[in-house]
Formats: structure tokens, sequence, C-alpha cells
């Protein structure tokens, strides 16, 4: 058994290795860039380098990487030495300052959706000096941002860090309102909550369904699925609980706040959430996580599925990503304060993410665009494609109340007036009992819970840091206009609450009647990533992403070109693999089983007796095999017709129209074939057996 405390962060360079290796005066200054955004001098990162590599030497580095985030949604590194050759042929391990902070990345084959063409491939990545350093498999990982040239963001950390300054200028506008002088700096917080499954690998090799997307694109459903409910919280499985323990001992060494573990809802998934951090480190550390789930799974011979939907008819995996923000002081703004000046200023920034959701329905939504997501969302497991927020009873009661200018029935007679009045107690834990809102009020925290689960939670980030920065913009201009900042401020509140509260919606979100009730409402519906990535060059959007110097129009074009594209390269592998699993492994053992059905039917009747079903079971087997053939030849027509040459925009909208429907088409008719063949022919493992063979 490993003791935590022992290991916790004994792979990070972390600040109490550099107090402990770092002049006071580097440890200092190094200090002001973290928690005041500063630039790093030159001479000061020159020490820093020199300690972290001596560092990384000791505890068995060989190379270092600039580690980044590219926009395909996985991280990238590039090791190199620290190596430096001397005169007569001996070397030295060097690490410079300039090495540290700044690297050249020739990245040409990373998508860049138009941002940089491959003849000026170089872009640079810069030290992101408020994630720690690591090392990982004999590489110091330093975690950096990447940009090119010109300065346009190659990478999904630097809209994000960008994202936490303008959130950080505006709330501070709004605590200084509020008398708050001491508050200089405002972070977002995150806790992800990770979903995955896990296979065991000798079957996950048997299938190339899964090997090249992850997911299942033929399979018939096991008898048992999830209708008992017997695996959410259930006892963990031996091999399971095998891999928690390595996988914990694994994120522990490299700082991550590993805390709950359990099973999830559909056999063979299961759950891991951290205790929050700091955005951008909570985004690299769910990278890091989700890249040691896949490994840390192979060594127990499991393999671990992050797709959002690796099996029809039971449960996907998403993220929760669970948001907050915390002042320097330790402030959680989203904590209803006791006394009345607390409670203002709570309803301020609670209204302000309500505004913020209702606004930019469309940025949130786009934000969590996949093509496996699509397979998740609205399917009666996971939020529904629409937006809107879960206050919880309370909480909706008292933001009635306000906007009524009426007595809220909890309080003796008095009128709730903000600023006034300190809120009356609602218990915290009546606050999260509806699981099917995609953005869920939590108690102190909101919980976003659209994300897919190979998803970067970094895109989610960015909107939701962006639009509350602009909700709390418009309230700062117009509350340091105010000349009475007390009635201005009830009057803000309750004209946001009326404006906005539409988007509020306490009851069962996976309902039909809730998709009318929304259209009603106004609110939007975008079903799939075809629709909803475009709205991010909406002309509201890349006007706010402008004003908060986010993202520019041409980054934001990249990125929904990119996420298009991607969209449409997903579903051709799919359709792709199963031509080929049809052609080449269903087709040949369905053909193979009903000759055997045949001849045993012959050999019976040559003996005397007669089955008198046999001729219509081998008929269906028959019928069967055509339609798949016929479905398989339709599929590959589909494919073989695909328009060019064609935009990103285009050719994702023909894959959704025309191929995944005959992708569906085709997956009946041969699940249906499964069903009345026999399994010793059966080419690959069926359900039963991924779901349900790991113990
Ligand atoms: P629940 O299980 O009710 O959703 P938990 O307290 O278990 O709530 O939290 C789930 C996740 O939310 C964890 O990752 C936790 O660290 C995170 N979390 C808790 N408080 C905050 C906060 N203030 N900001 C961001 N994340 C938070
Ligand atoms: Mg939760």
């Amino acid at each position: 058994m490993v003791r935590m405390e022992e290991i916790f962060g004994i792979n990070v360079f972390n600040d109490s290795v550099m107090r402990q290796r770092l002049p006071k005066e580097t440890y200092k200054a190094l200090h002001k860039t973290i928690d005041d955004g500063r630039r790093l001098d030159p001479e000061v990162a020159s020490v820093v380098a020199n300690a972290m590599k001596d560092w990384a030497l000791e505890h068995g580095a060989t190379h270092y990487t600039h580690w980044f985030q590219p926009l395909n949604s996985v991280t990238a590194e590039k090791h190199d030495a620290f190596i430096s050759p001397l005169p007569g042929g001996a070397v030295i391990q060097e690490f410079s300052g300039k090495e540290l902070v700044r690297g050249e990345a020739d990245a040409s084959s990373l998508p860049s959706g138009g941002l940089r063409s491959t003849f000026e491939a170089r872009g640079y990545t810069a030290w992101d000096p408020t994630s720690y350093a690591f090392i990982k498999d004999h590489i110091l990982c330093i975690p950096t941002a990447y940009c090119s040239y010109g300065g346009e963001a190659l990478d999904k950390k630097t809209p994000l860090l960008r994202s936490m300054e303008a959130l950080s200028k505006q709330a501070v506008r709004i605590l200084h309102l509020f008398g708050r002088m001491d508050a200089t700096r405002v972070t977002p917080t995150v806790g992800p909550e990770q979903e995955y499954f896990l296979v065991d690998k000798d079957l996950f090799d048997r299938r190339s369904d899964l090997i090249f997307s992850g997911r299942t694109l033929y399979g018939s459903r096991a008898p048992k699925g999830q209708e008992l409910g017997d695996h959410f919280f259930g006892t963990i499985q031996t091999r399971v609980q095998a891999f928690m323990a390595d996988l914990n001992e694994e994120l522990w060494k490299l700082g991550v706040l590993a805390k709950t573990e359990h099973n999830e809802t559909a056999p063979a998934q299961h759950e891991m959430a951290p205790i929050y951090a700091i955005a951008n480190v909570a985004c690299d550390h769910n990278q890091i996580t989700m890249e040691m789930m896949k490994k840390v799974a192979l060594r127990h011979n499991l393999v671990c599925l992050l797709a959002e939907k690796p099996f029809e008819g039971v449960n996907g995996s998403g993220k929760h990503n669970n948001w907050s923000m915390f002042t320097n002081t330790g402030y959680n703004l989203l904590e209803p304060g006791d006394s009345p000046h607390e409670s203002a200023q709570f309803l301020l920034f609670l209204t302000s993410v309500i505004k913020a959701v209702d606004d930019y329905q469309d940025l949130l939504r786009a934000s969590v665009a996949s093509a496996g997501n699509d397979h998740r969302l609205g399917g009666c497991e996971a939020p529904p494609a629409i937006i809107s927020i879960f206050l919880g009873d309370e909480l909706t009661e008292i933001l009635d109340a306000l906007e009524a200018g009426a007595d809220y029935s909890g309080r003796e007679k008095t009128e709730l007036t903000v600023g006034v009045h300190a809120l009356p107690k609602f218990p915290r834990d009546t606050t999260d009992r509806n699981r099917t809102s995609p953005f869920a009020f939590t108690g102190n925290k909101f919980e976003f819970r659209s994300l897919g689960s190979s998803a970067s939670i970094a895109d989610s980030n960015v909107v939701l840091n962006t639009i509350v920065a602009e909700s709390l913009r418009q309230f700062a201009d117009e509350l340091e206009k105010a000349d009475d900042f007390r009635s201005a401020l009830h009057e803000l509140i309750v004209r946001t609450i009326r404006e906005h509260k539409r988007i509020i919606f306490n009851g069962n979100n996976y309902s039909k009647d809730w998709v009318d009730e929304a259209a009603r409402r106004g609110l939007l519906s975008l079903p799939s990533t075809v629709e909803a990535l475009p709205c991010y060059t909406a002309e509201k959007n890349v006007r706010l992403f402008e004003t908060h110097k986010v993202l520019s129009a041409s980054e934001l074009r990249s990125r929904r070109e990119i996420g298009l594209d991607s969209y449409a390269k997903m579903i051709k592998i799919e359709a792709e693999t199963m031509l080929m699993m049809g052609r080449r492994q269903i087709l040949p053992a369905v053909m193979k089983y009903a000759g055997s059905l045949a001849s045993s039917l012959n050999s019976l009747k040559e003996a005397g007796a007669s089955v008198m079903n046999g001729p219509s079971l081998l008929s269906g087997l028959c019928e069967g095999i055509d339609q798949l053939k016929d479905n398989m030849d339709a599929l590959a027509e589909i494919l073989n017709n695909k328009p060019e040459p064609e935009s990103p925009d285009l050719s994702a909208r023909y894959m959704h129209d025309q191929v995944l429907p005959a992708m569906v088409s085709l997956r009946y008719c041969a699940d249906q074939l499964e069903r009345i063949t026999d399994r010793s022919c059966w080419p690959f493992p069926t359900y039963d057996e991924l779901l349900f063979s790991v113990q």
C-alpha cells in the first residue's frame, strides 16, 4: 500500500520544490509572475531553468518537452535531450532560460484551420508558469501555450488563459463596487468529473470498430443492460479496483488531486473526479488523467474507452465541468453569503451567469459539439441539445419573489430587497437532485454536464469565462455610473431575472414536453454538430470574443473549420470501418452459417427426419444476407458520391444528412443477423462479452 503523502507530487516541480531550490529573490520574482500574470525576466528564467533541470535529472529525466494542446483535443510533445556538446567529444546536460520560456514547434501536420500554411509551419510554444512542470516517462514536461509567429492561437490553452484574464478583469470591477478593494484577481475554478469504460484488451483487439473509432459500430444489445441499476455505485470489480489503485498512484505522483472513484450507470462504466483546481491547471490535469487512464488500463490488460457513446442501449460517457470563481482573497463568488451585503453580491454574480447562459446558449452548445458527443446528447441519458439552467426550487422561488417585489414565503412579512436583506437559507443538498439538466447550480458552483468524455475541457471553459465576463462587463458599466449603488443594484438584478428567466428550467430535461416548451420560450435547439459549430462565427459571438480579446475572427473561423473537418473525417473513418467489417467479417460469417444450416437440414432429411421450419430459418438468413449486401452497397455509393471540392461545412452536412442514416440502416440489418446466427460463427466479441467480462 502506498502512502499518499509520500508520493503526492513527487514528479512535479511545484511550489515547495521551487521554494527549496530557488534563490529567495528568484522564487519571489517567479511568484510575482504566477500571481499577477507578469512577464518573466530572462535572468530569472535562466535561474529557474537551471534549477528545474537539476531537479529533473535527479528524478531520472533525460529529455524535456514543451507540452501543449493543439486544436485536435489531444496533447502534443516533441522531446529534446538535455544535451550540449563540449570540445573533445564530451557532452554536458544543459537547459537554458530561453529553452524554458520559448520553444519552436514545426508542427505542420497539426490542424490550424487555415491560420498557418504548411510552408510557414513554425509556431512557437510559450511557458505557462501558472501550471507546474512535471516528469512523465523520463520526460520533463513544461506546460505551454502554442501560437503562430503572427501571435494567433494554435492551441486550446492560449484562449483559456486569455479568457481567465478577461473574467478576472470584469469580476474585479464588480468587487470594487462592493468595496472589496483587496480583491485584485478572480480565478475560475474547475473540477471535471470524468466518465470512462473499461473493456478487456483481448476482446478489444478483435474489434476493428473499437480500434479505429473507439465505439462499437455494430452490436446487438445484451439481454441485460443497466435496467436493474445494479452497477451505479456498486461494488467495484477486483480487476477494476486494481486499475483504479494504480491510476490514483500515477495521478497523485503527478500532482493530480484524484479523489472520488465509483462505478457508473452502465455496465463496465466508471468515473473519477478530482478536487477542483484553477481552470488552466484543471485542464492540464484532465489531459494527464485521460492519458494515464489509457496507459494504466493497458498494464491490466484492459482498454479504457473515452468515446462518448461506445455502446448502444446503455449510457454513454461525459464530463461534468464544475465551475466557480474565487477571489485572490479566498472567497467563492458563487457561495451564498450570510449578510445582506454578501447576499447582494452573490445574487449579482448568480444573475451574471444566468444572463450569460441565456445570451450565449449557442456558444455553450458549440463548445461541446463533436461527432461522438452527438450520439449522447439528447439521448435521454445525458443533457439534451437544448441549454437551460437548473437552479432548484428554493433559489428559483427567491428570484421569483425578487422579480415580483413580493414577500418571500420563508421569511417574516418583509419584502426581499437586495442589499437590505440576507437570503433565506436554502439547504445545499436539495440543489443537486436534477441530473437531467445540462447546467445546474449545485450550491456553490455551476455544473455544466454536456461535455463529451474525450473532449478537452478547454473549449467549454473558454466560453464560460468569456460569456460571464461579458455579463459582468455590462453590469459594471451600468453600476459604475449609478448615483445610488444599492437601488441601481436592486433594479439591475430584478431586470436581469425578468429578461433571462426563460433559461431557468427545474423540470425533467429528458421529456418530450420540454422540447416543445423550450421552443415556446424561444430557446435554441441545436441537435447536431453541423448546426452547433457554425455558431462560433455568428456576428454577435465574434464581437464577444473580440471585445474580451479572447479569440479573433480568424481564430474563431479556424476553430469552426477544424471542428467541422474532424466531424466529417470521423464519420468517414467509421463508415469505412463498417464496410470493412461488414464485407470481410459479417457477410462471410453469416454465409458460412447459412451453408452449415443448409447441410444440417439436408443431412437430417437424408436420415429421414425433417425440421418443418428449416426452410424458413434458412430463407430468413438469406434475406438478411441480401439486405446486408444492399445496405453495404448503398453506404459505399453514398461515400463515393461525396461531392468534391467541398468546404468543411458542406462536407460535414453531407456526412450528417447522407452517410449517418446509411450507417444506421446497415447496422440495424447486421444486428438483426447477429441475433439469428450461431454464436460460435460470429466474427467478433458481442455486447454481452464486452460489457460483462471484466471481473
Ligand atoms: P457533487 O458530487 O454533488 O456534484 P462534489 O462536491 O462531489 O459535488 O463535486 C464534484 C466536483 O466539483 C469535484 O471535482 C469538486 O472538486 C468540484 N467542486 C467543488 N466545489 C467547486 C468549486 N467551488 N469550483 C469548482 N469545482 C468545484
Ligand atoms: Mg457532480
